[in-house]
């Protein structure tokens, strides 16, 4: 029915507004707007939905934004120069702006499509084991150090903020490797702290991703405006941080074999559960400063230096959190040989690692 209603709808499609029927400069071969069809909503968020699609026999995702402003936004970040090359990326194929029948104008972002979905999705079905969550963090990390990192982009040296990192904006591949996705929040800044041009219109510099995840100093209406671009990694890497939390929460390999993996669980759902207000993340965040507790017992050396690094991204205090660059390096010790089996449930070094943690 959907795909008929498209069809319909497609059909009822005046000439549209720019390169009509041309996808805009992919990295990619190009797809074909005329011969896409929508198939299904994957996901709806507050500025659009997202289907999955085909053109031409091949399967995409197509995010149908309703207004210009975090369509633009999001365009801008894919069509960065290095940003498509980039493996944890979403892969972007092309954009495009159409009027409809009603004489609505629709904004269409075409991307790879990612069968498994996002993170956080796929955490609710799976319970990864230690490499495996590794893996997928490190390569989500990866992906936001290149975004944090200054290069050469559009002519300018300017590092982006996604500033809405949380579990449902990482898409999963067949590998587990990930990716970040959902740039419509995101913000190119310069070494002097101001925004790209063109980018003046962007959201507001305090205005921010999604409650559950923002940073104490978000809630606090406190981020520090001085040093735009520090203080939006920081807030990146707080979130990470939660999604780290998340990630290691379902991890098969932290609970005994036998005992099952504790079922999935949104940050601070225990604490705030399903719909916090403003004022619930404030008050548990900011005032109490807490943060998730870790659900495991497992308490072997690697087990607590993953506690540490998750610790140092949510920090309370924004200059003392890792980097990007450095929780992602983190990681990657985290999956170093002397330490792949911290899961001493599962593993022959149980009395050794507890033995060491007594120490
Ligand atoms: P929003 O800005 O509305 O949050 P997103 O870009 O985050 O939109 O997409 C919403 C949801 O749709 C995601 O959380 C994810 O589950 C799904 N999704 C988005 N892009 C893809 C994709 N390329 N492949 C598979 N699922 C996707
Ligand atoms: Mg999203
Ligand atoms: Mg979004």
């Amino acid at each position: 029915a959907l795909l008929l209603g498209y069809r319909l709808l497609k059909g009822n499609y005046k000439q549209s507004v720019v390169n009509p029927g041309v996808m805009e400069a992919a990295n990619t071969e190009p797809v074909d707007l005329e011969d896409l069809k929508l198939l299904e909503c994957i996901g709806r968020g507050r500025y659009g939905s997202v289907f999955r699609a085909v053109s031409n026999q091949r399967t995409v995702a197509v995010k149908v934004f309703s207004g210009h402003h975090h369509y633009a936004t999001e365009r801008s970040v894919y069509l960065l120069p290095l940003l498509r090359q980039h493996d944890n990326m979403a892969a972007f194929m092309g954009a495009e702006e159409r009027i409809t029948s009603e004489g609505r104008t629709e904004y269409l972002l075409v991307m790879e499509y990612y069968p498994l979905g996002c993170l956080g999705v796929y955490l609710s079905r799976y319970s990864p084991d230690w490499p495996s969550c590794c893996r997928m963090l490190h390569s989500a990390t990866t992906g936001l150090a290149f975004l944090h990192a200054e290069l050469y982009r559009g002519g300018i040296q300017a590092a982006v903020c996604h500033r809405d990192i949380n579990s449902r904006n990482i898409l999963v591949r067949g590998d587990l490797s990930c990716v970040l996705s959902d740039f419509g929040l995101s913000m190119t800044l310069t070494r002097t702290g101001l925004p790209l041009q063109g980018e003046e219109e962007h959201c507001a510099i305090s205005e921010a991703g999604t409650l559950r995840y923002m940073a104490p100093e978000v809630l606090e209406g406190a981020v520090n405006l001085r040093d735009c671009e520090s203080a939006l990694k920081q807030v990146d890497v707080y979130a990470l941080g939660l999604v780290y939390w998340e990630t290691f929460s379902r991890c098969s390999d932290l609970y005994p074999t036998g005992e099952s993996v504790p079922e999935y669980q949104m940050v601070f759902q225990e604490e705030v559960g399903k719909q916090p207000s403003f004022q619930d993340m404030q008050r548990l965040v900011s005032r109490d400063k807490q943060r998730p507790s870790f659900p495991w017992k497992d308490s072997s050396l690697a087990v607590r230096s993953l506690q540490d690094t998750i610790e140092e991204c949510w920090d309370h205090d924004a200059e003392a959190r890792l980097t990007a660059q450095c929780a992602a390096q983190r990681l990657a010790d985290l999956l170093a040989p002397n330490t792949r089996s911290p899961a001493l449930y599962n593993h022959r070094n149980l009395a050794e690692g507890s033995k060491m943690a007594a120490d």
